[in-house]
């Protein structure tokens, strides 16, 4: 029988080989995934014996990562913001970065909230998700107000143009006991219907550019293209988003977008174009990047 370390050490190398760039992370989640435990458990017992019925799943696994298929779709499993997603090509995977864009939701709403609480009897905050996705965006926003006791305070409508993503995200949110406080729509950007205005509009728009697409890691050809390609300049969802915000967003609501790293001067520029007199602040990611734009009306901006 094999050992860890030696099935590892066989991963490596094939994963190395063919161009993935974090081999050894790739090779210890999926042997964990094949022997159904953790990455810190593989790495405490490198001498464990793994017996040939995981061995088999393990290199079934490298197979697929060797033919460039992310990590994330073959566990079916991302860990975003703390909380383990299900993921599968219906959806694209979380990023790290999109956790800056929950953080800045959580403190936008709990602003809200704590200045004006709402009773049960009376209207909740509203909050909508455009593009959710696979709805970890908006259930870990959920979680982290589940934390505060202000989950019953806010209404919470998740919004995606694919029925797919929308069916996905419906299973995110029963697995994390959400599925009663998130309501799902699948809809262009936002129901027509809903003309009642919004306090906290949030969304990761596809905003990479058309011509990009080709030059993204191998593993975002296994994603939907639909939640990626934000057309010839990467801002053409954006755009249409920032032309109903006027609309739908409160006068004292606040729009919490996410670009491109890259797109800072560009979406400033939109801003100016299509929402003149608004307040437009960026904030940065982790890695330091400009990667969520801040938008207010211009009543509130003053
Ligand atoms: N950050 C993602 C990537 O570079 C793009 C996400 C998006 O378009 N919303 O793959």
């Amino acid at each position: 029988m094999a050992t860890v370390r030696e099935l590892l050490a066989e991963g490596l190398g094939r994963l190395r080989d063919s161009g993935s760039e974090t081999a050894r992370l790739d090779a210890e989640l999926l042997l964990a995934h094949a022997l159904d435990t953790e990455r810190t458990a593989i790495l405490a017992h490198p001498e464990a014996p793994v017996g040939d019925g995981a061995a088999e799943r393990y290199r079934a696994g490298l197979e697929r990562r060797e033919a460039g298929e992310p990590v994330a779709y073959i566990r079916g499993v991302k860990e975003f913001h703390g909380l383990a997603f299900g993921v599968d090509p219906r959806a694209m995977i979380p990023r790290p970065e999109t956790e800056r864009l929950v953080d800045l939701a959580e403190a936008a709403i709990a602003e809200r909230l704590l200045a004006a609480p709402r009773p049960a009897s009376g209207p909740k905050l509203r909050v909508v998700d455009v593009g959710a996705g696979s709805g970890a965006v908006v259930i870990a926003v959920a979680a982290a107000l589940r934390r505060r006791g202000m989950l019953d305070e806010v209404e919470l409508l998740a919004t995606d143009v694919s029925a797919e993503a929308i069916s996905l995200a419906t299973e995110n949110a029963v697995g994390h006991a959400m599925a009663d406080a998130i309501r799902f729509r699948e809809v262009d950007l936002l129901p027509e219907w809903e003309v009642r205005r919004w306090d906290v509009v949030l969304a990761n728009l596809p905003y990479v550019r058309s011509d990009a697409i080709a030059s993204l890691p191998r593993a975002t050809t296994f994603e939907p293209r639909l939640a990626l390609d934000g057309g010839p300049d990467g801002l053409a969802v954006i755009r249409r988003l920032l032309d109903h915000l006027p609309d739908v967003l409160e006068p004292d609501g606040v729009a919490l977008l996410e670009i491109g790293g890259d797109q800072e001067p560009e979406a400033r520029a939109l801003v100016g174009e299509r929402l003149p007199g608004w307040s437009c602040a960026l904030e940065h990611d982790l890695g330091g990047l400009p990667r969520v734009l801040v938008l207010r009306p211009p009543a509130a901006a003053a």
